[in-house]
């Protein structure tokens, strides 16, 4: 069993501007078992790549949002509703300082 999954996702890294694809984003938190599979977007909650251009730490947290609620009606008993749902990224640059940080410490000891 793997230790993550990759993400299906596209974004530059913040330092750089490489392009992170889903051979460099990362999440362990996925409606799957984590088995290095590549999973969409919208079933993670966190994201993080690690540059394999510059080494700086990229995270992102996704928030998703109900924008709208069509109900269908009933069919055969069944109530059918579809969700119209957003899903915006927000940048963990908190979390992003302070790994950053680790890791060029970590560069800088002998
Ligand atoms: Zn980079």
């Amino acid at each position: 069993m793997g230790m993550f999954n990759w993400v299906d996702h596209r974004a530059p890294c913040r330092r750089c501007q490489y392009e992170l694809t889903s051979k460099n984003w990362q999440t362990k938190d996925s409606v799957r078992p984590l088995w290095c599979e590549v999973v969409p977007l919208f079933e993670v909650e966190n994201l993080y790549a690690l540059c394999p251009q510059c080494g700086a730490w990229n995270q992102y947290t996704v928030q998703k949002h109900v924008t709208e609620v069509h109900n269908h009606g009933v069919n055969f008993g069944v109530v059918e509703v579809v969700k119209t749902i957003k899903y915006t990224l927000i940048r963990d640059e908190e979390e992003e300082r302070r790994i950053n940080a680790d890791l060029d410490a970590a560069k800088k000891k002998p």
